[in-house]
């Protein structure tokens, strides 16, 4: 493909050479201040050349401002941002290199799916024949061919998204952004749209980062992770960093199911404000109050939990079936636990609601954080 943007080594349009898997994009003790409310706080990250990168966090958390502030579109109030080596910091966004894709698809609604690709490519350097073979690149590379003369009305919201997505590409640009670029469309084709996007992502090598709230998402297309909460940085890490080893209890909590309790340490041994005793050589002093997670699916059930010390007889209370898994809900006393197990396993098990079921937790999968 032609698109001079999967070669190992790329000359950025501005700036020094972009290396796949070297820094490429650093943002350094960013702040940005609305009025007195400070919407990010002491923001630092560094994204390498040809890596997806998604920015995930609750409503309000400061994601789209940091990719703003990053486009120029938002100025940092202070702080640094260097991209393929360059400040960019106090450039407006016409001088900085990036493509951008919006929810909205802010396609223009009088000019066709072929001229719409066509917007930002013109100047010395898009005389009429090369801009017409790049628009009939970018057609083929979104699979829109067919559709080149049609009006943006014309095509789906998935359709519109691609045109959307070939426009932003169109000028060969080092770093692709993408704020929320799938919320607007229905599940199915937002499974199949964020595919695509990462097969694209991938054979162009070009860096992406995508605002996006559905972990869901952001865990089957990014490479990493950054979660925010409160204009802060909370971690940032591949999927399975940031789902296997949070590093903070608002992580925990936020990424994936996890039933929770607080419990002290003693000895070999947790003692949960339920009352309940959980075996767990945590190597903590004594008295150490912490907040303890379990994932559904480390929860260990029936014959298995037997053969582990200090488990114990829970009731299940509720049975969910989701497809692959089925979800019980467990009680004993005040300890509630969610665990997960294949259909097989709750018929194996008997593991009805009503019924009362052995279950482990295992010291090596519990997740803790001092209080
Ligand atoms: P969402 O997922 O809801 O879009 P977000 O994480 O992208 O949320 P931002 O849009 O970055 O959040 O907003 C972060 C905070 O900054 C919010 O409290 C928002 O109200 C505030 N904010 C954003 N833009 C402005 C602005 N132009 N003026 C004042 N406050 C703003």
């Amino acid at each position: 493909m032609a698109l001079g943007l999967g070669t190992r080594l790329i000359a950025a349009r501005s700036g020094g050479p972009v290396i796949p898997g070297e820094p490429y994009l650093t943002v350094r003790h960013l702040h940005k201040r609305f009025g007195r409310f400070e919407a990010l706080r002491d923001v630092s990250l560094t994204v390498n050349a040809g890596e997806f990168v998604c920015f995930l966090g609750p409503s309000g958390c400061g994601k789209t401002t940091l990719l703003r502030a990053i486009a120029g579109l938002d100025q940092a109030s202070a702080g640094r941002i260097d991209q393929g080596g360059r400040d960019i910091t106090y450039l407006p966004p016409a001088q900085r290199d990036f493509g951008i894709v919006f929810q909205s698809y802010a396609l223009f609604p009088n000019l066709t799916v072929a001229q719409n690709i066509a917007y930002g490519l013109h100047g010395r350097e898009w005389p009429k024949a090369r801009r017409e073979d790049r628009v009939h690149e970018l057609l083929d590379l979104v699979s829109l061919a067919s559709h080149a003369h049609k009006y943006p009305a014309e095509i789906s919201g998935g359709q519109q998204q691609r045109v959307a997505l070939a426009r932003a590409l169109a000028p060969e640009p080092n770093l692709l952004l993408l704020d929320e670029p799938l919320s607007s469309l229905d599940a199915v084709v937002r499974q199949i749209l964020r595919q695509e996007l990462r097969s694209l992502q991938r054979r162009l090598g070009i860096t992406t980062i995508m605002v996006t709230h559905d972990q869901e998402e952001a865990m089957s297309v990014a490479d990493r992770i950054l979660v925010m909460s409160n204009g802060r940085v909370e971690q940032m890490g591949t999927p399975e960093e940031i789902y296997r080893r949070p590093a903070s209890a608002f992580i925990a909590d936020f990424i994936g199911r996890s039933s929770d309790f607080e419990a002290v340490v003693e000895g070999d041994s947790l003692r949960a404000t339920t009352g309940h005793r959980i075996p767990a050589a945590t190597g903590l002093k004594d008295g150490t109050a912490l907040r303890v997670f379990l994932r559904p699916e480390d929860v260990i059930l029936g014959p298995d939990a037997e053969r582990r010390r200090g488990f114990m007889s829970m009731q299940v209370t509720a049975l969910e079936y989701l497809g692959p898994v089925c979800r019980l809900t467990l009680e004993n006393g005040r300890l509630d636990l969610e665990a997960d197990a294949s259909p097989d396993e709750v018929r194996s098990l008997d593991a009805y609601p009503g019924a009362a079921l052995s279950v482990a937790l295992p010291a090596e999968r519990l997740i803790l954080f001092p209080l």
